[in-house]
């Protein structure tokens, strides 16, 4: 039963498409997306910054990655930040795990559109950790629940874990470049090398802002023995102002 709060809320603010704004249909009211954008998702295609995934203008490299030495040999995302930034809230935030699943549901699908070799590239996908504190707060990691699905739905062997996060670091977002690059050192470390060694390692987090986090745990893989590490985020920012901005929580 719903109770006479939630229904005056959903009264007052009635749930609305994350992508479009629309009115959702009162029995689908709780997808975060109308069916046309479901049916239609605002996918990033046509030229993409081989690293990081942000559209570009006849160029391999954006302008963030060009002087960049990303020792992941690729990256993409499935979508801007900006277009999604009220479902991946949702999914973080407010503990909607079933977001999750429909996020990796779309995930699939456009790695098997976009990169089609990809998921036979990789011998283990696996997800960037949170550390113990905040799963702990958080009650899941929403890179391990996007691994979950993609697997499921690309035949892709997810191993979770792989990757630990040892230090409970500050925000990243609450950085400047310098300080977020020192504040990651040493954070990492490889719980299961046995898995990793000589193999092909897919790398999957939600955001991908500076490409600091992803940098720090490719290392670590790549100490650990994996022989080439590509990565896979839900989205990329793509905003310049939205860089600095704090409300991109980088966990
Ligand atoms: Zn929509
Ligand atoms: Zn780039």
């Amino acid at each position: 039963m719903r109770s006479v709060k939630e229904t005056l809320k959903e009264f007052l603010f009635p749930p609305r498409c994350a992508v479009c704004g629309s009115l959702l249909p009162l029995e689908k009211e709780e997808r975060l997306l109308c069916p046309d954008c479901l049916a239609h998702p605002p996918f990033l295609t046509g030229e993409k910054c081989r690293i990081c995934g942000r559209p570009v203008d006849n160029d391999v490299l954006c302008h963030r990655c060009r002087h960049k030495d990303f020792l992941f040999t690729a990256g993409t995302a499935a979508f801007s930040y900006e277009t999604m930034q009220e479902e991946i809230a949702a999914f973080k935030f407010h503990g909607y795990r079933h977001e999750g699943e429909r996020l990796s549901h779309l995930m699939a699908e456009y790695l098997l559109q976009e990169h089609p070799g990809w998921a036979t590239w990789a011998d283990v996908l696996t997800e960037v950790p949170l550390h113990a504190n905040k799963l702990r707060f958080r009650g899941f990691n929403q890179a391990e629940i996007l691994c979950e699905g993609l697997a499921k739905e690309t035949g892709m062997h997810h191993v979770p874990g792989v990757l630990e996060r040892l230090v409970d670091t500050l925000p990243q977002n609450s950085l400047k470049a310098a300080q977020r690059k020192e504040n990651l050192k040493n954070v990492f470390g490889a719980a299961k090398k046995d898995v990793i060694a000589g193999k092909h390692v897919l790398l999957l987090d939600d955001i991908f802002t500076t490409g600091t986090t992803l940098q720090e745990c490719t290392r670590t893989l790549l100490r650990a023995g994996a022989a080439e590490v590509r990565i896979y985020c839900l989205s990329v920012v793509c905003k310049e102002e939205d860089f600095e901005q704090n409300s991109i929580e980088k966990t």
